[in-house]
């Protein structure tokens, strides 16, 4: 819910976001991409705010009321009795920290993810190259280019994972939207929900055709 401290523009805005995010995670409950209350979403409210999905809800029938206004450094504003946000929100709020200009934050259990991770246990990271759809995320102007997508190892200590992450960032060079973590799922953003959104479906979409390559060409 919009906590009494957030300035009434923002409070309209929080409004609004949650309704965006609610039929984006009804979406992604109908692909399967958020099973047994997992995955978490969050959206930048102001310079210093973001608003993020509480830990534990189902996020096939999100609403406001299933989301919590924490500042940059993970503390929530007006947090009802026993809502505390998602586990993996530091990991949420390292992406915020590092770039003002990212806007949103969706991560999932998306099983292409997984898989993808699964099937190359010793990658760092997941080529793409050549694809048409490779232009859906903002920047890449051509299929003649190649998306590297950093692959990091899961871990439950989130300040350790966001290092990582954060890390990862910071060495990666080229076009980056998203990463994927090891066995667990993926983190994808953009400048608003609606490009991360489309960041998301993108890379879905590739890994998909990656795994079906592997599979019709078991020895490629
Ligand atoms: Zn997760």
């Amino acid at each position: 819910m919009p906590p009494s401290a957030l300035a009434s523009p923002n409070v309209a805005r929080f409004k609004q976001l949650a309704e965006e995010l609610g039929a984006i995670a009804r979406l992604f409950g109908t692909r399967g991409w958020t099973p047994a209350t997992s995955s978490n979403f969050s959206v930048r409210l102001d310079a210093d705010h973001c608003a993020v999905t509480i830990s534990g809800r189902d996020k096939t029938r999100l609403t406001a009321d299933d989301l919590l206004v924490v500042n940059l450094a993970g503390e929530a504003l007006d947090a009802p009795p026993g809502a505390r946000p998602s586990a993996e929100t530091g990991l949420h709020l390292a992406l915020y920290r590092r770039d003002p200009d990212i806007g949103a934050v969706l991560h999932t259990h998306a099983p292409s993810a997984v898989l993808t991770t699964r099937r190359m246990p010793d990658a760092e990271n997941v080529r793409l190259q050549g694809y048409e759809l490779l232009k859906a995320f903002a920047g890449v102007t051509s299929h003649e280019s190649t998306l590297d997508v950093p692959i990091i190892s899961n871990s439950q200590d989130i300040a350790a994972l966001a290092a990582a992450a954060d890390g990862r960032l910071d060495a990666h060079e080229g076009i980056c939207w998203s990463y994927l973590i090891r066995d667990h799922g993926v983190y994808a953003w953009g400048p608003d929900l609606g490009s991360s959104l489309r960041h998301l479906e993108a890379l879905d979409y590739l890994l998909g055709i990656e795994l079906e390559l592997a599979r019709l060409n078991p020895r490629a």
